[in-house]
């Protein structure tokens, strides 16, 4: 998982910066291009200006030769693409001369606003647009004409068409539209100089935010909406010597289209390295967490016989592993040893050694299961009563396990030897014969009999012998089989041995 939300949120840091990246590319290149295109139209609308300036110093001495004026109207029109109409007025606004002459406008009095500012102002000027006599959206370039007595004699100007082919309108055209990329540029009413949409020229922009947001902006770009709510990245410049505004836009999204081909590959080329690093980290993980896993589960079955041999088993690969199962395996051998250890306490009488009569419940449940035929004999200490009273309580048990250990002398280590309670014991002797019995029980009242007990002197023992043929039924029956030959033993006068019928 881990591994998986890293790789997402580096390939999400990685479109982040790229978007960024592309935002601040394209603001940076529109900022700039504003600023080369305002340089290019500041240098050509100084050009005109000392041409016109030029040409009214050459005419002002001459302002009656109306040859020399039309002649230098044309070398105005002609010499250079910068206007597309040229006229020099006197001091009231007459046409004295004009290029190209197809405008047939000599001798009329222009009261257009551009020549009325100019007749004014009496100094170079670049007009606001207006609609010419000629019924164009114009801009009037002009310079005075003062001559040698420093009078006023009128102003030649140059009127650029906003809206068909000019020079203004190729030089800021150069601009190749693609991706819904334009430039505006606006004078300083905010009145659409140049547009793509040629309709558009002339208009008032009415939105003040465009420029504003743009201006406030430290590095004359800014990201922006459209007439159209269309967001936008734009660059701004001004033009200084006519204080037009230039805005070079592109659509955001069009900047950020090549994003999604960009994060895709980055996802093509990514894939194939992340399926095989979170395989690897799969498999690494595993590695380490199946040890564990699997002694946690073992912890679970502590108890069961065979857990030791299973968590033995298990491929600890690394030191923390190695020792928890080291600790595990101690543990279960201890654990194992004190049930072992409870086991056998509770199957035997602590006086004795002997197996009591749970341990004869055990071994009787076996004995039955395994139809192991076996003989029986059962032996109680004759007058022990007597021991008790005459030597005391502490010397009885002492004479109890004498005789419980002179019974194991007298066994073989098949034989099974349990105290039945207070001074009475059972034998039970697996796969022998009720003869082999007889003789067992026999030797063992002899050896009984002849054994000297210090501090309580001789003892005599009664038994009673039995046999249970496994395919005979319940072994139960013969047990009290051979307590009543034990019985009968007591009553011929004990220290014998009885054999049941
Ligand atoms: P009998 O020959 O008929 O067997 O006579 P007995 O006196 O041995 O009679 P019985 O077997 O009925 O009595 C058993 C006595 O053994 C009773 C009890 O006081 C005593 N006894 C039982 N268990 C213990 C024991 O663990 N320690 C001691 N010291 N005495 C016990
Ligand atoms: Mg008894
Ligand atoms: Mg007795």
């Amino acid at each position: 998982m881990s591994a998986f939300i890293t790789l997402a949120n580096s390939f999400y840091a990685s479109y982040r910066v790229q978007r960024q990246l592309l935002i601040d590319n394209t603001l940076e290149e529109n900022r700039v291009y504003a600023t080369k295109l305002a340089a290019s139209t500041e240098l050509f609308l100084q050009s005109t200006q000392k041409q016109l300036a030029y040409s009214a110093r050459q005419v002002a001495n001459n302002f009656d030769d109306g040859v020399r004026l039309t002649a230098e109207t044309d070398r105005l029109k002609y010499q250079t693409d910068s206007f597309n109409s040229v006229v020099i007025t006197d001091v009231h606004g007459k046409i004295r001369a004009t290029s190209p002459d197809s405008l047939q406008l000599l001798g009329k009095q222009l009261a257009t606003p551009g020549a009325l500012e100019a007749l004014e102002k009496r100094r170079p000027l670049i007009s606001k647009p207006y609609i010419s006599v000629a019924d164009n959206l114009v801009i009037n370039i002009s310079s005075p004409i003062v001559d040698a007595e420093n009078h006023y004699r009128g102003y030649v100007g140059g009127t650029i068409y906003l809206r068909q082919k000019s020079i203004l309108n190729e030089l800021l055209g150069e601009h190749y539209y693609r991706d819904g990329s334009y430039i505006v540029v606006l004078d300083q009413d905010r009145r659409i100089l140049y547009h793509q949409d040629r309709t558009r020229i002339g208009q008032i922009v009415d939105r003040k935010p465009i420029t504003e947001a743009i201006k406030s902006s430290d590095n004359g770009s800014q990201t922006m909406y459209s007439a159209q709510g269309i967001s936008m990245l734009a660059g701004y410049a001004v033009v200084p010597s006519a204080g037009w505004e230039i805005i070079t836009m592109r659509p955001t999204e069009a900047t950020l289209r090549p994003l999604d081909g960009l994060m895709f590959k980055v996802l093509r080329h990514l894939t194939p390295v992340a399926l095989l690093t979170l395989l690897v980290l799969w498999f690494c993980s595993r590695l380490i967490s199946q040890p564990l896993w699997l002694l946690a589960r073992s912890a679970n079955e502590m108890d069961k016989p065979d857990v030791a041999t299973s968590i033995k088993s298990i491929p600890s690969w690394y030191f923390e592993a190695t020792q928890l199962k080291r600790a595990l395996l101690i543990g279960i051998s201890l654990l194992h040893k004190k049930i072992g250890k409870l086991k056998f306490e509770v199957l035997t009488d602590p006086l004795t050694g002997l197996y009591n009569r749970r341990g004869l419940a055990a071994t009787l449940e076996s004995l039955q299961q395994l139809k192991q035929s076996s003989a029986v004999i059962a032996l109680d200490i004759d007058h022990f009563k007597k021991v008790n009273d005459t030597y005391g309580h502490a010397i009885g048990d002492e004479v109890i396990r004498l005789v419980a250990q002179q019974i194991r002398a007298c066994s073989r280590t098949s034989d099974i030897l349990f105290r039945n309670g207070g001074e009475e014991f059972l034998i039970l002797l697996p796969g022998s014969s009720l003869q082999i019995a007889t003789d067992v029980a026999e030797r063992i009242r002899l050896s009984i009999e002849q054994m000297n007990i210090p501090d309580a002197g001789n003892i005599t023992i009664s038994l009673g012998v039995a046999y249970w043929a496994a395919h005979k039924g319940e072994i139960e029956p013969v047990l009290k089989l051979a307590d009543a030959s034990l019985y009968q033993a007591k009553q011929q006068g004990r220290n014998c041995v009885i054999v049941a019928a």
